[in-house]
């Protein structure tokens, strides 16, 4: 971007709500978030800049579940409990569940309903009393003198507006609180790459018995059709599996490079605004490839286009703990867990997805610590989700929602007992706060129980 700008005049910011817990970002983390702070009994008032819930799990078309699932010594296992069995229960209430599925015979993953996905959010958390502020685009904070979060601005259709709040949790997977807070945070591995964006699509009117098994097909299909120059990918292989309901499956297969042949950068408007055209672009050459060589797919349309670009990962706390890939592979366990993730590493890397796995046998989850959600130097903040503490490499696993249910559930709760104990979150008693999430109905990770 170029530097020269303008001065914008000072203004008077109307205040829109206080509330006790702010919560930034409507997707998995922050659901889980306002859900168990407001079941803590604490006012909370949740801010998506889109008009629903679901985070990536919606806008950007995701629609599958990962890291609910753990293969426990080769039996499959859910492993993240608490509020997502609730949000589970709802979605599955509204028609719009798949039974767990099969990754590689090495974990399970469960496909949903979008809609039923925005729907089940809603209820769960207008039943808890949380307060919803939709199409509100947060855009900077006022921060006390005392280092501390005073207030959000968020720009809204009626004009910018502030919301203060005594704890403030970052869900934004974009780190946006802890970048405005000056909370230290970093971007990409030790090249400074990020994981691959991807613009995911459904497509409806597939003749299911004659697709079969596709999803195993559909990679030597396209080395075929790339070898004779007929198509040409951004990535090898695809994702390609079978939704809830009859002929439509969704797409998982397009990456997207921004102009210096590296991955977008989703904290970058115009690198933004470039990668969805060029997903567009490419979701309409595999479109063209999926009708043309897979069988079943003759006669399938694009039902839809997610929304936005997939996001995988931007910013990443700094905390207080910085979760690593040898935590994740080696399953480890930590004194101040608040869950587990049990997803593998799955780093979206040029032209390719690199899984790596807990070696075969082992228990095949590693527990989370408290601390990756606890920033240096702004004391009432926490951060949960995508953009939590973890170096990249173990970023690539636990982004995903499973473990973001965790992290959420976990930051709520945090951010109630501190306001309880009159701390920072920092400081609060972690027993306790282990005591309040086996309460809330989630599960450590401690095989004993
Ligand atoms: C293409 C793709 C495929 C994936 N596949 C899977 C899969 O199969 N299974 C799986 O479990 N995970 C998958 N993931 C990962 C997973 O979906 C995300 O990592 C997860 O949703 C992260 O949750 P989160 O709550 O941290 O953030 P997000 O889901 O990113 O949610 C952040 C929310 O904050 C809002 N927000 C952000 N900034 C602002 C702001 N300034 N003002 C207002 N609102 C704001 C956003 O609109 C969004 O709703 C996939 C991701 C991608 C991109």
């Amino acid at each position: 971007m170029s530097e020269a700008g303008l001065w914008e005049d000072a203004r008077r910011t109307p205040l829109l709500a206080e509330t006790e817990v702010l919560v930034l970002g409507g997707g998995p983390a922050g659901i889980a978030a306002a859900a168990s702070a407001a079941a803590a009994g604490r006012r909370v008032l949740l801010v998506e800049r889109y008009g629903f819930l679901g985070g990536m799990g919606t806008a950007a078309g995701v629609t599958n579940f990962c890291g609910l699932h753990a293969n426990l010594r080769g039996t499959m296992r859910q492993v993240v409990h608490g509020v997502a069995d609730e949000l589970l229960e709802r979605i599955d209430a509204l028609g719009g569940l798949n039974a767990p599925h099969s990754i590689f015979g090495r974990t399970w993953a469960q496909a949903y309903d979008g809609a039923a996905y925005k729907c089940a959010a809603d209820e769960l958390l207008l039943a808890r009393g949380v307060r919803l502020l939709f199409h509100a685009q947060a855009a900077g904070v006022a921060m006390r003198e005392s280092g501390q979060i005073d207030a959000l601005f968020v720009e809204t259709r009626s004009g910018r507006r502030a919301i203060r709040a005594l704890q403030f949790i970052d869900c934004s997977g974009d780190g946006d609180l802890v970048h405005w807070a000056g909370a230290p945070w970093e971007q990409g591995d030790a090249h400074g790459d990020l994981l691959y964006p991807t613009l995911m699509f459904r497509v409806a009117g597939v003749d299911d018995a004659r697709a079969g098994e596709a999803w195993r097909e559909v990679g030597p299909r396209m080395l075929q059709a790339q070898r004779a120059g007929r198509h040409r990918f951004a990535r090898q292989g695809a994702i390609l599996r079978p939704m809830k309901h009859s002929g439509e499956w969704r797409v998982n297969v397009t990456q997207i490079r921004n102009a210096q042949g590296r991955a977008m950068d989703g904290t970058d408007a115009l690198q933004l605004s470039a990668g969805e055209v060029e997903g567009r672009r490419q979701v309409r050459e595999f479109f063209a490839f999926l009708r043309a060589e897979m069988p079943g797919f003759e006669n399938a349309y694009l039902l839809e286009i997610a929304p936005q670009v997939g996001i995988r990962e931007t910013r990443r706390l700094l905390g207080r703990a910085v979760l690593t890939e040898d935590e994740v592979l080696g399953c480890a366990d930590v004194d101040d867990a608040i869950g587990v993730n049990a997803w593998p590493l799955e780093q979206h890397v040029a032209g390719d997805v690199k899984w790596r796995w807990p070696a075969e046998g082992s228990r095949g989850y590693n527990q989370l610590p408290w601390r990756m959600l606890l920033p240096q130097g702004v004391p009432n903040l926490l951060v949960a989700g995508r953009c939590a503490s973890m170096n990249a490499a173990a970023q690539s696993a636990a982004r995903v929602s499973g473990a973001c249910f965790v992290m959420g559930q976990a930051a709520g709760l945090g951010a109630a007992l501190a306001l309880q104990a009159g701390s920072a979150p920092a400081d609060i008693d972690v027993a306790a706060l282990q005591r309040g999430l086996q309460a809330q109905g989630a599960w450590l990770g401690r095989e004993s129980t």
